[in-house]
């Protein structure tokens, strides 16, 4: 399979994406993606400001003079590092909200398409259904509310955030059911996509497992030629 593969991860939350995600990423030598970065990067900057998540002209403005980099040094909003700002907990309170916006999406949809062009793995809610719904490879992770709480839990602990595991819990399920609830673009498994529930197993493994089965499209492809 050539530089331009294209490989959709899409799940909830805490299902283990990212890390999945970048670790395939590595083994195929292409880039990653982390669309949930931009929608993040899009809610901080809009609650900073006072806009709420309501599409109307100030919103419409707002997003419209807004610029979106890729830089060495990370996701650029205007110009200014998103940094790690956009993985608080606040963030994951808001961010639904403004990601469940059609004027949002718009404004998102180009910039990951571009990404795409060169070939590279990418995970979100929409990947396989809406962004990049010709990818050669589609994958849906999931894992129990329990093991996601636990591994958001864990992450925000990390980094010195004071939360309760309840409350994390809480933040995830209210997260996941407007992501799944909204009308543009829900979270929701392609119809092509393999199901992996990373329950019982390491990122390495679960990494492993949807390489197997690029090898294995790989091959198909190769046979029908
Ligand atoms: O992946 P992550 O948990 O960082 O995503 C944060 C939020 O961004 C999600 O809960 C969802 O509301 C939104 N998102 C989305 N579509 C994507 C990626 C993320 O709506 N492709």
């Amino acid at each position: 399979m050539g530089v331009s593969i294209i490989v959709a991860i899409d799940g909830p939350a805490g299902a283990g994406k990212s890390t999945v995600a970048r670790l395939v990423a590595q083994r195929l030598g292409v880039p990653y993606l982390d669309t949930g970065a931009l929608y993040r990067a899009i809610a901080f900057f809009l609650d900073s400001r006072n806009i709420p998540p309501v599409e109307n002209t100030v919103l419409t403005d707002a997003l419209s003079t807004l610029s979106i980099e890729f830089s060495d040094r990370g996701l650029l909003l205007n110009g200014e590092e998103a940094g790690s700002r956009i993985r608080s907990p606040h963030v994951d309170s808001i961010v639904s909200q403004y990601s469940a916006l059609p004027m949002v999406r718009r404004r998102l949809l180009s910039i990951q398409r571009d990404q795409g062009k060169k070939g590279l793995v990418a995970d979100g809610r929409d990947m396989g259904t809406v962004v990049f719904p010709d990818a050669t490879v589609k994958i849906f992770l999931t894992a129990s509310d329990a093991v996601r709480a636990r591994r958001r839990y864990l992450e925000l602990r990390a980094r010195g955030e004071n939360v309760a595991f309840d409350d994390v819990l809480d933040v995830i399920r209210r997260r996941d059911r407007i992501d799944a609830e909204r009308t543009s673009a829900p979270l929701k498994k392609a119809d092509d996509a393999v199901e992996i529930n990373t329950d019982g197993l390491t990122a390495e493994e679960a990494a492993r497992e949807i390489l197997m089965h690029i090898e294995r499209r790989a091959a198909e492809s190769e046979a029908h030629q």
